[in-house]
């Protein structure tokens, strides 16, 4: 099963991500941790993720889809997986030929996700998480992966699900939505 996770950042897509993936042993990746990653290394292309990120801008859509790609042609993958944060822009949702079963859309509102972001960087404080970043990455999601949610609500795979609900209800939710 080929699962699809779209939230803005703090939505809950890593919580629930983790929950399908122990659910239907399946592995979870996410775009972001991938690039978390690359924007250690000390070469080219991992200063340049690194500055893109700390601004809450968007890696270009030809690196993503290439790295994206990389990534799922791994044996490990071939089964199935949970993506979380990709695809995020209309460009990489079209030129993704991976077949997807189910897009879970975690519906929450701005002022919802700031609130949980503040107070979850209380005791974990990321590089790239910064107010200013966080707002960009709110500002992109809605000129950006909102067209993506219309165009798999058009496929027909799409499942909304309010992701301001009790984590457990949110759980319960997207099982319902899956088994459709
Ligand atoms: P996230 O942890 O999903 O919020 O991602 C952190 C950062 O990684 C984003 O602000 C982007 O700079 C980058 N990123 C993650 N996924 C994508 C994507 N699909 N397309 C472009 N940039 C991405």
């Amino acid at each position: 099963m080929k699962i699809i996770l779209i939230g803005i950042q703090g939505a809950g897509k890593s919580t629930q991500g983790s929950f399908l993936s122990e659910k239907f042993k399946i592995p979870y990746l996410s775009t972001g941790h991938i690039f978390r990653e690359l924007s250690k290394e000390k070469s080219k292309i991992g200063r340049y993720i690194k500055e893109v990120m700390n601004a809450g801008f968007l890696v270009p859509d030809k690196k993503t889809l290439k790295i994206v790609s990389e990534y799922l042609n791994r044996s490990e993958y071939k089964k199935g997986y949970i993506l979380d944060g990709f695809p995020r822009t209309l460009s990489q949702a079209k030129e993704f030929k991976n077949g997807i079963d189910k897009v879970i859309y975690l519906r929450v509102s701005d002022k919802e996700a700031l609130w949980r972001l503040s107070y979850r960087n209380g005791d974990d404080n990321r590089e790239d998480e910064t107010l200013a970043a966080l707002r960009k990455r709110i500002e992109l999601f809605h000129k950006f992966t909102e067209p993506v949610l219309d165009y798999y609500r058009k496929k027909g795979v799409l499942i909304e699900i309010d992701g301001e609900k009790p984590i457990e209800e949110v759980n319960k939710e997207i099982l319902k939505g899956i088994k459709k």
